[in-house]
C-alpha cells in the first residue's frame, strides 16, 4: 500500500519537473530534475542522517521529494521538520577530506565503542572527522568551511560530544564569576566599623567604672556622702558619654512602644540613647558594676576586692550595648568552662554508640557466613561469633547504663528536660534497631547443637554462645536474679511503711539494703547480657 502510493507520488512530481524547474528548499537554487537537487541536497546542506545506511538515505530522500513536490513554491518551509539549526549560508561547503572512512563490520563508535552497523547509524563528527554512531554525535558546533571553530560566521555542525566540550568559551556549568574578594572586603569593612564601636564602648566603659570606684573611694561609706556620690556618678556619667536629649524621644528605639507615665525614659550610659525599662522586652537593665566588672574581667579596671566595704552602685545598659560588650566575652569564657554534667554523659553515650557501629558490621559479616554454611559452620567462625557478640552485648549494656544515668539527672531548665527526653528516645530507638542481629544469634546456635550434638567441640561452642556462660549458669544465675526481685519487692514495702509510720532510721536502713539488693540485680543482669531479659 505504502509503496504504490510513493510511486504514485514520484509519478506525479516527474510530470510537475516537465514543466517547472525545481528549486532547492534551502538555498532557492533552481535544478533541472529531482536528481540533481537530491546530490545538491545531500552534498551542500547535509541533510543527510546517515552517510553510510542505504535504507536510511532512499527514505530520506523520498521525504523531500514528496515534501518538495507538494509545496514546490515555498521553499522555506519545506525543510525537515527533525532540522534543528537553521539552514545554513549559500555556497557553505564543509571540508570532508578528514573525515574517517567506514570500514564494514570494523569501525567503532568513538564513545560507546559499537561496531557501527545500520541499527547503530554511523555518523562523522563534522569537527574532528571520527565516526560516530547516531546516538552519540548529537552536539552541535559553528564550524568554517575548514571545519574550524567560528562562533560568528561558522554554520551549525553536528559534531561529537568531545569537540563540543572543546570549543573555545565552552562552561560547563554556566559563568562562573568569583566574587569572594568583594564579599570579603564588605565584610571586613562591616565588621571593622563594628570592631570601632565595641572599642569606643569598652574604653568609656573603663572610664566610667573606675571613675565610680574613685569617686567611692574618696568619699567613703558614710550616710552624708551617698548624695555627694550619686550626683558625683552622674557628672561624671554625662562628662563621658553625650545623653541624649530627653525631649527628643517619644518611642524606645528598641521596641518601638511609646513613652508615657507607666513607661519611663531611661539612658544607657554607653551609648547614651533614651530607652524603656519594660521588664518582657528587656530594653535595658540596671546591673551592680561588681558583675560587670567580673564579666569584663580582661579589661585594665580598678581591682573591686580591694575595697573596705563592696561597692553597690548600679549602673543601666541598654540591651544593645550589653549584647555587643557581654555577649563573645560570656561565650569565651563558657568555651573554657567544662561541659554541663548532661553534655558530659551524652558524649560518652555517643561514644559508646560508635563503638557498637564499627564493631557491628563485621559482627553481620560473620553471622551471615556462619548462616550460609548451616550445616558445617567453621569453628573459627563461630568463636568468632561469640567474641564479637559478647564484645556487642557489654557495650549495649554500658550504653544502656548511660542512658539511665542521664535519665536520672535533675534538669534545671525546659531545654535541658528537652534534651533528656530526646535522648531517652533516641537510646531506645537505637538498643531496639541495632540489638536485632544479637537476637536471632541462640536460636542459630540451638539448630546447629541439636544436629550436632554428639560432637564435643560443637557442644562447647554451643554453650559458649550464650553470653560466654554455661547452660547451668545461666540457669543459676536466673533463679539467682528471681530470688533478689522477691526480696527487693519485700523490702521496698518495708521500707515504705516504715516511712508512713515515721520510723525514719528503720526506713534508712532499709534503703541501704535495697540499694545493695539493687547492686546485686544489676550485677547479674550484666552477666547474663540478653539472657537476661526473659
Ligand atoms: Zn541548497
Ligand atoms: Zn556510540
Ligand atoms: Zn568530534
Ligand atoms: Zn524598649
Ligand atoms: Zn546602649
Amino acid at each position: 500500500m505504502g509503496k504504490d502510493n510513493s510511486s504514485r507520488i514520484i509519478g506525479n512530481i516527474e510530470s510537475i519537473s516537465n514543466t517547472n524547474s525545481l528549486l532547492c528548499p534551502i538555498c532557492e537554487e533552481s535544478f533541472q530534475d529531482l536528481g540533481n537537487l537530491n546530490t545538491h541536497l545531500d552534498v551542500s546542506h547535509d541533510l543527510l542522517e546517515s552517510e553510510h545506511g542505504q535504507k536510511h538515505k532512499s527514505t530520506s530522500n523520498q521525504t523531500l521529494r514528496t515534501r518538495s513536490s507538494s509545496k514546490p513554491d515555498n521553499p522555506r518551509q519545506t525543510a525537515p521538520s527533525n532540522r534543528k539549526t537553521r539552514p545554513p549560508k549559500a555556497g557553505f561547503t564543509l571540508r570532508r577530506e578528514h573525515w574517517e572512512k567506514l570500514i564494514p563490520h570494523k569501525s567503532k563508535c568513538q564513545q560507546c565503542m559499537r561496531i557501527l552497523t545500520q541499527k547503530t547509524g554511523s555518523i562523522n563528527c563534522r569537527r574532528c572527522g571520527k565516526l560516530y554512531c547516531a546516538s552519540h554525535c548529537k552536539y552541535a558546533a559553528r564550524l568554517n568551511q575548514q571545519a574550524n571553530y567560528d562562533a560568528i560566521d561558522g554554520e551549525w555542525c553536528k559534531c561529537c560530544q568531545k569537540c563540543f566540550m572543546n570549543k573555545p568559551g565552552y562552561k560547563d556549568f554556566g559563568l562562573y564569576e568569583d566574587k569572594t574578594d568583594i564579599f570579603m572586603k564588605l565584610r571586613s569593612s562591616n565588621s571593622q566599623d563594628h570592631q570601632l564601636q565595641e572599642l569606643q564602648l569598652e574604653s568609656r566603659f573603663i572610664r566610667i567604672i573606675n571613675g565610680i570606684v574613685n569617686i567611692h573611694r574618696r568619699y567613703g561609706n558614710s550616710i552624708l556622702s551617698t548624695i555627694r556620690i550619686s550626683s558625683e556618678i552622674s557628672r561624671l556619667e554625662k562628662s563621658i558619654v553625650p545623653w541624649k536629649d530627653d525631649n527628643m524621644a517619644h518611642s524606645c528605639p528598641l521596641c518601638s512602644k511609646h513613652f508615657s507615665v507607666m513607661l519611663r525614659k531611661h539612658h544607657c550610659r554607653l551609648c547614651g540613647s533614651i530607652v524603656c525599662d519594660d521588664q518582657i522586652s528587656a530594653c535595658s537593665n540596671e546591673v551592680p558594676i561588681s558583675t560587670l566588672a567580673n564579666a569584663a574581667s580582661d579589661l585594665p579596671l580598678e581591682d573591686l576586692r580591694l575595697d573596705v566595704y563592696p561597692i553597690e552602685t548600679q549602673m543601666r545598659l541598654c540591651s544593645k550595648c550589653m549584647r555587643s560588650m557581654f555577649k563573645k566575652r560570656k561565650f569565651l569564657k563558657e568555651l573554657h568552662l567544662p561541659l554541663p554534667l548532661l553534655l558530659r554523659k551524652y558524649e560518652s553515650l555517643h561514644n559508646t554508640s560508635k563503638v557498637i557501629l564499627s564493631v557491628l558490621p563485621t559482627f553481620e559479616d560473620t553471622l551471615r557466613s556462619v548462616r550460609e554454611t548451616k550445616e558445617n559452620p567453621n569453628e573459627k567462625d563461630i568463636m568468632e561469633l561469640t567474641k564479637l557478640r559478647k564484645k556487642l552485648l557489654e557495650a549495649f549494656a554500658i550504653y544502656d547504663r548511660i542512658t539511665k544515668q542521664i535519665m536520672q539527672l535533675k534538669t534545671n531548665t525546659y531545654a535541658e528536660a528537652k534534651i533528656q527526653q530526646s535522648i531517652n528516645a533516641l537510646s531506645a530507638n537505637f538498643i531496639q534497631e541495632k540489638m536485632l542481629p544479637l537476637k536471632s544469634i541462640p536460636d542459630i546456635l540451638s539448630s546447629n547443637f541439636s544436629s550436632r550434638n554428639s560432637s564435643p567441640e560443637s557442644k562447647t561452642s554451643s554453650e559458649l554462645m550464650i553470653n560466654n556462660l554455661t547452660i547451668t549458669e545461666v540457669k543459676q544465675y536466673r533463679t539467682q536474679l528471681m530470688v533478689l526481685k522477691e526480696q527487693l519487692f519485700l523490702v521496698q514495702e518495708m521500707a515504705d511503711t516504715a516511712t508512713k509510720q515515721r520510723k525514719f532510721d528503720e526506713a534508712s536502713t532499709l534503703n541501704n539494703n535495697i540499694a545493695e539488693i539493687q547492686a546485686q540485680i544489676d550485677d547479674l543482669t550484666m552477666k547474663l547480657g540478653e539472657q537476661g531479659f526473659n
